[in-house]
């Protein structure tokens, strides 16, 4: 059931911050787990160092897939999508990264686009697209290749509070129809609330796991 575990890992940057020290958790399969807490509390390094996208200094991560790609989708702030590519080019991406062609991969990219209610613009440039819809174009992309684990950092930050709301209800959405893993870094209390089964709270300098919060999946959230 646990499918990722933190034992006391620590991370020092070579500027001398220590942005986490003996933080202890993990992560449980299927959940949607939520990392709270301020600006600065080490929520975003924690989410890289289980991506594998940055090293612990101290303490040991067991379970991280090897390679990261393409079992863990990862969400940034930013959409960061190419300019130069339509919405079905830009969800292409991760499958032609691993030599599936375009009219091998259209079900798939359709599929994910349906999934964040995309289809219609598929052939559409990320200049015509709103914040909101940029941000669901980069969902599809995290989810194109079914991963088992879905990381998010931060992923509507930037977003406006109305269209913020609906990108919750339709991620949660998502989250049930696949069933994965999704671990959701959020300084909005309310966020977290919204959309998770269990919360860590993080506390800063260093950061690590204050206190934790189990929701009831079986309440009604929507
Ligand atoms: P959060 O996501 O909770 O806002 P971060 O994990 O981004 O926090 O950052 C935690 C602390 O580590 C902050 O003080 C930040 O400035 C620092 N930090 C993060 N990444 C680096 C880095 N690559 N080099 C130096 N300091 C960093
Ligand atoms: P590694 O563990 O491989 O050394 P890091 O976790 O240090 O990798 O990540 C380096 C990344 O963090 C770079 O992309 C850099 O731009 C970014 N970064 C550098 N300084 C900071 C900072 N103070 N806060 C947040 N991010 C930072």
């Amino acid at each position: 059931e646990v499918v990722l575990r933190l034992d006391g890992v620590a991370k020092a940057f070579p500027n001398g911050v220590t942005a986490l020290d003996g933080l202890d958790m993990e992560v449980r399969a299927g959940e949607f787990l939520s990392l709270l807490g301020p600006s600065g509390c080490g929520k975003s390094t924690a989410l890289r160092l289980i991506a594998g996208l940055s090293e612990p200094t101290g303490g040991r991560i067991e379970g991280r897939p090897a390679g990261g790609a393409p079992s863990i989708g990862f969400v940034f702030q930013e959409p960061t999508l190419m300019p130069w590519a339509t919405v079905f080019g830009n969800v292409h991406l991760p499958l032609r990264l691993q030599g599936i062609g375009r009219r091998q991969a259209e079900a798939a990219i359709m599929e994910a686009l349906e999934m964040v209610g995309l289809g219609a613009f598929r052939d559409a440039y990320p200049r015509e697209l709103s914040g909101g819809m940029k941000m669901r174009v980069s969902i599809a992309r995290a989810l194109v290749t079914k991963p088992a684990l879905l990381l998010m950092d931060e992923p509507f930050a930037a977003l406006d509070e109305i269209t913020r709301f609906k990108l919750n209800n339709d991620l949660l959405a998502v989250w049930r129809q696949l069933k994965c893993t999704v671990v959701f870094v959020t300084h909005s209390v309310f966020e977290s609330v919204f959309l998770s089964t269990r919360i860590l709270v993080f506390r800063a300098r260093p950061g690590r796991v204050a206190a934790e919060i189990g929701i009831d999946p079986a309440l009604p959230r929507d």
